[in-house]
């Protein structure tokens, strides 16, 4: 059937039946049969949905704000792929140039004009990249950015921040320890604390601490990495003054400061959080969105940090697929569609701001007592009632009644995020209609948690 926009229908959505009367037996039959070949029955853990006690629905084809499982059932979409359907899916442009790009071959292996337009867009998009190396996904620029700052310092420690996420590079999968500078234990088995011992995890939004840890071991930092708007966390932006004192102290300890900007790089802005800000990092790794929907990550930042990565310096770095043709013309459909509609973003935040007011009207009216973050169109509604900051205040968000809530809208049609720590997208396919569909369900879901 393939990708047809088009195709979108009325939207029906039943948001007053009973949990369990949307059927999902297709969905099951396929996920048994995954379970016995694929670890957990998925590529990617959260898939699973094992944060809110169901099996996951199996996804057939999606369209515009839209997708429908394979029992037929429709969802309106605010997963969008993890985030990078900015446009939702299968915008008619990206489509089309993902099919010329096929026509002309899938993988060469050696130069295209077609990268060097990408880089061109993101480098125009984002000033501080002045030097741009792609790559297939975010995990593969987070870790590919530490080598090289690493290689550029001659220094070893990297600091992170507890909460933020920056794919699945074994130095940043540590677990959140509020000690400064203490050992650091690997967040999962399969790590030598050998690797993760030059790390440090920071409070995030915790200026006091960034200042204290930098006193005590900035001379020894290679870098300091940090999501501008945290989205892994659920949505969490930054507090007036923290990005400023980070760019300070890491400009003073001559560290490498690295945006990672694969979730907010145009998405929330066409230039990502630093042009928001106004505040330039180093470097800046890249994802989700530049890719349209198809496997690319990006790293950059300073030419003189950029002329260690092979073949100019001594820092290797490689990939087979990257550079990908498919991906690339995606990306650059994408960024194309995005540059040249200066009221986009506009939209794209209003409408999200009437979708996230009028859904605390909804837990407000059934007693429900939640905390809303947003920027842009990224938000997350924690079932908590105090302000969510930070790791350990968002770890206060009462996790059952979110998954009371994630299945009460997926039985009425809504297609949340499956966990409470993450980020929900609004895309530009999203319409006034598809909002208000979503408020109408939510009434019954706050209902649903109240009753619990
Ligand atoms: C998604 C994400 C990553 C990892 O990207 P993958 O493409 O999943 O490897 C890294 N950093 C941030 C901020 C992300 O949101």
């Amino acid at each position: 059937m393939g990708c047809r926009p088009e195709a979108v229908g009325k939207i029906i959505i039943a948001y007053s039946l009973p949990e369990g009367t949307v059927k999902h037996d297709r969905s099951s039959e396929i996920f048994q049969r995954a379970r016995r070949l694929i670890p957990g029955g998925v590529n990617s853990p959260v898939r699973a949905f094992r944060a809110v006690g169901m099996e996951p629905i199996v996804i057939g084809r999606g369209a515009g704000a839209h997708v429908w499982d394979a029992d037929g059932n429709q969802y309106i979409d605010y997963l969008g792929s993890w985030g990078p359907l900015l446009l939702g899916h299968c915008h008619p442009e990206v489509i089309d140039a993902v099919r010329a790009a096929l026509d002309r071959g899938t993988s060469f292996g050696a130069p295209t004009e077609q990268e060097v337009d990408l880089a061109q867009l993101i480098r125009e998009a984002f000033p501080s990249m002045e030097k741009v190396r792609l790559v297939n996904s975010g995990t593969e620029a987070t870790m590919s950015a530490i080598r090289v700052a690493r290689g550029f310092t001659g220094r070893t420690i990297v600091v992170k921040f507890e909460g933020c996420y920056h794919g699945h590079v074994d130095a940043l999968l540590v677990k959140a320890g509020s000690g400064v500078a203490t050992l650091s234990l690997p967040d999962t088995a399969g790590i030598p604390e050998d690797v993760t011992r030059h790390t440090i995890a920071l409070p995030f939004n915790d200026t006091d601490a960034l200042r204290d840890a930098f006193q005590r071991r900035g001379g020894e930092a290679a870098c300091a990495i940090v999501e501008p708007v945290v989205g892994n966390m659920g949505c969490v932006p930054p507090a007036p003054g923290f990005l400023e004192e980070l760019r300070r102290l890491t400009q003073q300890a001559a560290a490498v400061l690295i945006f990672d900007e694969v979730m907010t790089g145009f998405r929330l802005d066409y230039g990502g959080v630093q042009r928001l800000t106004g505040i330039v990092p180093d470097m800046t790794t890249l994802g989700k969105v530049i890719g349209g929907g198809l496997p690319v990550g990006a790293y950059g930042g300073r030419a003189d940090i950029m002329a260690q990565v092979a073949p100019e310096g001594p820092v290797y770095q490689a990939g087979t697929l990257s550079g990908n043709p498919l991906a690339v013309a995606a990306g650059i459909a994408m960024l194309k569609v995005l540059g040249r509609d200066p009221g986009l973003y506009t939209r794209l935040d209003r409408l999200t701001e009437q979708l996230a007011g009028r859904l605390l009207e909804e837990a407000g009216r059934a007693g429900v007592p939640v905390t809303l973050n947003r920027r842009g169109s990224m938000f997350t509604v924690f079932f908590t009632p105090r302000p969510v900051t930070d790791y350990a205040s968002a770890k206060t968000s009462d996790t059952a009644a979110f998954g009371a809530f994630f299945r009460a809208m997926l039985e009425a049609g809504v297609y949340l995020p499956p966990s409470q720590f993450e980020a929900a997208f609004v895309s530009t396919a999203h319409t006034d209609a598809d909002v208000e569909a979503t408020v109408r369900a939510s009434r019954g879901a706050f209902e649903a948690v109240a009753h619990k």
